[in-house]
Order: structure tokens, then sequence, then C-alpha cells
């Protein structure tokens, strides 16, 4: 069962409050890219993430908004901002994503 599958069967009173994901907003100035030791590679054979309906959970838990959608419905990472915390590969349901040592 896909995590899609799991918010379909819920109706909007039981899903949790909501938050806006926006770009980097006052800390566009302070690029933790540099930060970095791993690096976040995603296998791209995931077609989900192709798919329109993509779960992007990843891009939601980014603590840095360093995952950026692309046209038409593609990730990629912005790796001025991507500081190598691993969120996205731990929490990606389809384990798409992979932390590769720089
Ligand atoms: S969390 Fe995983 S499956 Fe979901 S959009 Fe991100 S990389 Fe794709
Ligand atoms: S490794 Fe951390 S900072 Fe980089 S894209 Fe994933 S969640 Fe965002």
């Amino acid at each position: 069962m896909t995590i899609q599958d799991e918010y379909r069967k819920k109706g909007w009173k039981d899903l949790p409050p909501g938050g806006i994901v926006d770009r980097p907003a006052t800390a566009r100035d302070y690029k933790t890219g540099t930060w970095r030791a791993f690096r976040p590679i995603r296998n791209k054979d995931k077609k989900i993430c192709q798919n329109p309906e993509a779960c992007l959970v990843c891009w939601i838990l980014c603590p840095d908004a360093a995952i950026i959608r692309v046209e038409p419905n593609e990730l990629e990472f912005d790796m001025d901002y991507c500081k190598g915390c691993g969120v996205c590969a731990l929490e990606c349901p389809l384990k798409a994503i992979e932390m590769e040592q720089e």
C-alpha cells in the first residue's frame, strides 16, 4: 500500500493541519550546502517521482527546501542549500533516495 492510498482512505477532517512550504526565505543568504558530507542521489527508475501524483514526502520534509519541483513532475536537489542531513532518504516511502559520501 502506498502513502497515497493511505491518505485516500481519510476524509479531510482526519488530516493533520498543514503548512505552506516555499523556497528558502530568511535563510536564502545562508547557503548550507557547504556543511554537506553526504549528498542525496535519487533513483530515477522509481517512476512515482515522475507521476503527477508523486508523493512529495521528500519535498515537504526537507528542512532546507533544497528539493525543487521542475516541470514536468521532476525533482532536483539544490546543492547550494542541501546540507546532507538525509531526512529525504530516511522518509522516502519507496527508498528512492540514497545518501552518498561526497
Ligand atoms: S519521497 Fe521518494 S517517492 Fe516520494 S517524491 Fe520524494 S523521492 Fe519520490
Ligand atoms: S539531504 Fe536533507 S537538506 Fe538535502 S535534500 Fe535531503 S532532506 Fe533536504
